[in-house]
């Protein structure tokens, strides 16, 4: 952990905006030039679509990629010693790790960024405090405040306030063709449909206080992802719709594993996903994986990174086998192919995510939210 912080700190002062722009700079080169998407999956019919956010500050306040974020923002009051994010160019859909450094240890660290709550937890090191968060796919791009508000002992609040610019994302736009009964579903469907939308309402509610992904995420296929995130579709020339995951092209039947740590939420044939499986990794961060030919775990299943999950297949409304993966957090759509790209720290023995020690804890605390 402290090697980790090291590094990140040292990127964010020194080369940070440099190093992630050339990396990312090379990593949107290569997806460019794999194939199409095959996925044909579309709007969730009842997974709340997130509406496009109104930004706080105008495009004259936003800072060159090439400059610190720091230096837009207000110096950072004290006891807090230093707050960033990897990476630092963030824009529609990235996934971003914040970080905050602070003097002295609080007893709670609470903010707000693009209108929703960020969950902080302590590191290994009870002075250092992290959120994975990120922005949906549809944030409008501009300069959003990162509000901060950490308690220490006594009930003393320190407010920090800093500038996280979202820029605007290239995605891609093209026709597809599908069976009719994908684009205009008949009776039957629309209850599947319906009674689907209840289900995954259900489970992107779910809430797991502690983080339960530890290290990086890993991908769930053996095959190169397409740029197929944020995609604008139009299907059978009668339907547009946007493309909320990544599509990896792969055989029917290759094994397909969990991205990272985690409990599923839920296992079952839906009409759009074919066979789908979502998995929590805490803290409203959740991974989906579709269109399985078969499913091999059950909700409530406790996976280690890597485990499997089924094999993939051509379920659901898919014109070949791939695998679609998806990310969410807190509402939001996120791109799949730049959380696997973050450097994430290990959330080891002595972390929130200790299995042996939390495990009676975490039983207890799992609930849904009320809504
Ligand atoms: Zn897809």
């Amino acid at each position: 952990m402290s090697t980790y912080l090291r590094h990140l700190t040292a990127i964010s002062a020194f080369k940070g905006p440099h190093m992630y722009a050339t990396l990312f700079s090379a990593y949107r080169a290569t997806f460019r030039l794999l194939p199409l998407a095959l996925c044909l999956l579309t709007v969730h019919p009842l997974s709340a679509a997130s509406r496009a956010h109104a930004p706080q500050q105008g495009h004259s306040q936003r800072s060159s990629p090439d400059q610190p974020q720091a230096e837009a923002s207000a110096p950072l009051p004290a006891p807090i010693k230093n707050l960033f994010w990897q990476p630092n160019d963030l824009q529609q859909g990235s996934p971003t790790l914040f970080t905050i450094e602070f003097e002295r240890v609080p007893t709670r660290v609470s903010a707000k960024w693009i209108g929703k709550n960020l969950s902080f937890f302590k590191s290994s090191d009870p002075k250092v405090w992290l959120a994975l968060a990120g922005a949906d796919l549809e944030t409008a791009p501009g300069s959003y405040n990162l509000t901060v508000a950490a308690t220490f002992s006594g009930g003393k609040i320190v407010h920090a306030v800093k500038q996280v610019d979202i820029a605007a994302a290239n995605f891609q736009s093209g026709a597809v063709d599908v069976p009719e009964n994908f684009v205009e579903p008949d009776a039957a469907a629309k209850r599947q449909i319906a009674a689907d939308g209840i289900l995954k309402r259900r489970a992107f509610s779910h809430l797991i206080p502690a983080p339960q992904w530890s290290g990086n995420f890993v991908s769930p296929v053996e095959a190169k992802p397409t740029n197929s995130f944020g995609k604008q579709r139009v299907f059978n020339e009668e339907l547009t719709s946007t493309h909320r995951g990544t599509d990896f092209p792969i055989k029917e039947g290759a094994t397909v594993v969990v991205s990272n740590s985690g409990t599923v939420l839920l296992a079952k044939e839906l009409f759009y996903e074919g066979n789908c499986v979502i998995v929590d990794h805490g803290q409203s961060f959740y991974t989906t994986y579709m269109h399985l030919s078969r499913i091999d775990v059950k909700p409530g299943e406790r996976l280690t990174k890597g485990a499997k999950i089924g094999l993939s297949g051509a379920t659901g409304r898919a014109t070949g086998p791939h695998l679609h993966m998806g990310v969410r957090w807190n509402g939001a759509y996120l791109d799949p192919t730049r959380l696997l790209a973050l450097t994430l720290p290990k959330l080891g023995a002595n972390g929130p995510t200790n299995p042996a020690a939390t495990a009676a804890k975490r039983q207890a605390s799992v609930h849904h939210r009320r809504r």
